[in-house]
Order: structure tokens, then C-alpha cells, then sequence
């Protein structure tokens, strides 16, 4: 080795050492390769492990019986009524999988989003009937209004001559509505959605002030305006009608702000917090779980899903592998929750893999 090279690889050394803060003994005696040599030993030294504990499915939910519309760009993915809602619940519950995250799809919508607090809404039906046959799987319910606008915004819409913005605090008190709506049909974990400023606390305050002092909110803290929300819009039926979501929204650059967002909303309330969406924000993950220490979710969005689903169908990547890999790695970065559309397989192949 030339002496340069070997001072670099010294410098390089000293620098790992001091991350560690303990000296690491070097090659020949450090060899890594040692502990990778069979699979007994690879298992016994891995970090991160998946378990079904983790694991949460979202769930939409329409009107009808025996409904299972496909959404086409999410395959294994349905519009499904209630009864049909909970067959699929009742799998992945059979699978060890042990929380679902509700969306609802309104036969109607309006510009004050009534469906999302309508005590008959379909949401609120459904937690009804899952909480029934299924009190031991914990429903979570999504709460927002872009499924339940005739725009298709998360908040009350004021137009103007020169545009139309998003109200933030008159819509808080339907975001409360709503949130309360789902506690009194006996949710156990609602899950703002909506990114308005001050919403943790408005629902945290509307549930207290309604009994509902132990039901936790999973806010979704720092989500931020993706394209890879794609398929959700059309599985969710809740495209913006005119604009973006970009005014609510984080922008993908920024990474100090998403834990500003956090931090107000763990602040104001929230017990568990949540990136969005998941594989192209894994620092976003990392740097939540490690300055706050809370409880954190992961949502891996649609568009994640029907790329590993689009390319596993071509042949072109192993979806198991890949689909595995990269819960693995948002663990990794720090997640305890992970939301999949995947659950259901997921929990299959964990119970196959044991
Ligand atoms: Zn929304």
C-alpha cells in the first residue's frame, strides 16, 4: 500500500472511532465478514426485525353490500362495503395483523364535508360494525375532509376573484367534528390527516371536553405534498378539484420544518406521530424518532406500493423481497408503526417465514 492510501485508510479509521467514541480494533482483526457466514449467525446479530406487531392496513370503505370495486392502479386493493370491509378485516386480523386505518368514500359530498361528521356516515358505520365483530382489532380512523368536500380540499374553501385559499381555522371545528364523530362510534385511534395548523389541539380539546380524554390521536405531523399520493386519489376519490395541496402540505425539501411540525403537535397532544410518506423521507424518520422518542409511524403511500407491485408483475424486481426490504429499512430509520397496503401479505409471509 502507498504510504498516502495508507494514511487515508489510518484518518478514515480514526474518524469511525471517534463516532463510536471507543476504539475499534482494525484488520486482520476486525473482520466483518466473520459474523455473516451462515444463517443462524446473520440472524443472531441482526439490528432490526419486522413483526406483524407493526404492522397497520388502511381500509376504504363505501355504501353497498358485497361491494369490492378494484382500484386499478393498486392491485389487491378495493373500494369495499362495510360487510366486505369486514371480511378483509377479519383476515389480516386472523394473520396477527392488529390495527386498520379507515378512509371513508361519502355517497355525497358538500363544501361544509358533512358525511365526515355525519353520525350515520359511512366511516362511522363502519367502526360500528368493526368494533363489533372484531373488538379486538384496533380500528383507526382517518380524519379529514378532502373525501367529503365537493372540491376535494382538507379544509373550508374560501374563493375569491383571484383564487381560492384554504380557511385553517374554521375548519378546525368540523377537523373536531369529525374526530369526535369517530370517538363516539367508538374508534380507538383517530388520525388527523388534514396538516391545518392547530388541529392536534382543537381535537385533543373537543374529545376531552367530550369524555374522550383516553383516546389517543395519531397525527399525521409531518406529511408532505407528494406525487407518490397518485393512486390514493383515485382509491380515496379525493383529487383536488382545482389547485394542489401544497398550501397545506410540506414542501419535500424540508426537513427542519417537518420537525417544527412535529414538535407543535406533539405539543398540542399527539401521542404518536407520523411521516408521510415513507421510503423517500427515511432522514425525515430518523431525525423524528430520534429527537422526540415518540411513538412513530411510517406510512408507506400508494405510490410506493404500485411501483414494487407494477415491476414485481413485469418480473422485473422480486416483490416480496423488495416489498420486505424496505419496511425493514423505514424500521431501520426509526419506525415502530408501519402503514401498508401490503399488511395482510405481509403478516403471511412473516407467519410462513417462522
Ligand atoms: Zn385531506
Amino acid at each position: 500500500m502507498f504510504q498516502a492510501d495508507r494514511m487515508r485508510t489510518k484518518h478514515r479509521l480514526l474518524d469511525l472511532n471517534r463516532m463510536n467514541q471507543k476504539p475499534l480494533p482494525q484488520y486482520p482483526a476486525l473482520r466483518p465478514r466473520r459474523i455473516r457466514q451462515s444463517p443462524a449467525l446473520r440472524r443472531l446479530v441482526r439490528e432490526t426485525h419486522l413483526s406483524v406487531d407493526q404492522l397497520v392496513l388502511p381500509l376504504f370503505v363505501r355504501s353497498g353490500k358485497k361491494v369490492r370495486n378494484p382500484i386499478a392502479s393498486m392491485p389487491g386493493v378495493f373500494q369495499l362495503s362495510p360487510d366486505e370491509l369486514a371480511r378483509e378485516a377479519i383476515r389480516a386480523h386472523a394473520l396477527g395483523v392488529p390495527a386498520v386505518l379507515l378512509f371513508g368514500i361519502p355517497d355525497r359530498k358538500d363544501d361544509r364535508a358533512s358525511g365526515a361528521y355525519a353520525k350515520n356516515g359511512i366511516v362511522q358505520q363502519a367502526v360500528r360494525l368493526l368494533k363489533k365483530e372484531l373488538p379486538d382489532l384496533l380500528v383507526i380512523t382517518d380524519v379529514c375532509l378532502c373525501e367529503y368536500m365537493s372540491h376535494g380540499h382538507c379544509g373550508i374553501v374560501h374563493r375569491e376573484k383571484r383564487g381560492a385559499t384554504i380557511l385553517n381555522d374554521p375548519s378546525l371545528k368540523l377537523l373536531s367534528r369529525a374526530a369526535l364523530s369517530h370517538a363516539e362510534a367508538g374508534a380507538d385511534i383517530v388520525a388527523p390527516s388534514d396538516m391545518m395548523d392547530g388541529r392536534v389541539l382543537a381535537i385533543r380539546t373537543a374529545l376531552d371536553g367530550a369524555g374522550f380524554s383516553d383516546t389517543p390521536i395519531m397525527s399525521y405531523a409531518a406529511k408532505f405534498a407528494s406525487a407518490y399520493y397518485g393512486p390514493f386519489r383515485e382509491a380515496a376519490e379525493s383529487a383536488p378539484k382545482f389547485g394542489d395541496r401544497r398550501s397545506s402540505q410540506m414542501d419535500a425539501a424540508n426537513a427542519n420544518e417537518a420537525l417544527r411540525e412535529v414538535a407543535l403537535d406533539i405539543a398540542e397532544g399527539a401521542d404518536m406521530v407520523m411521516v408521510k410518506p415513507a421510503l423517500a423521507y427515511l432522514d425525515i424518520i430518523h431525525r423524528v424518532k430520534t429527537e422526540f422518542g415518540y411513538p412513530t409511524a411510517a406510512y408507506s403511500v400508494s405510490g410506493e406500493y404500485s411501483m414494487v407491485k407494477a415491476a414485481g408483475a413485469k418480473g422485473w424486481i422480486d416483490e416480496r423481497a423488495v416489498t420486505m426490504e424496505s419496511l425493514l429499512a423505514m424500521r431501520r430509520a426509526g419506525a415502530d408503526i408501519l402503514i401498508t397496503y401490503a399488511a395482510t401479505e405481509v403478516a403471511g409471509w412473516l407467519k410462513n417465514d417462522r
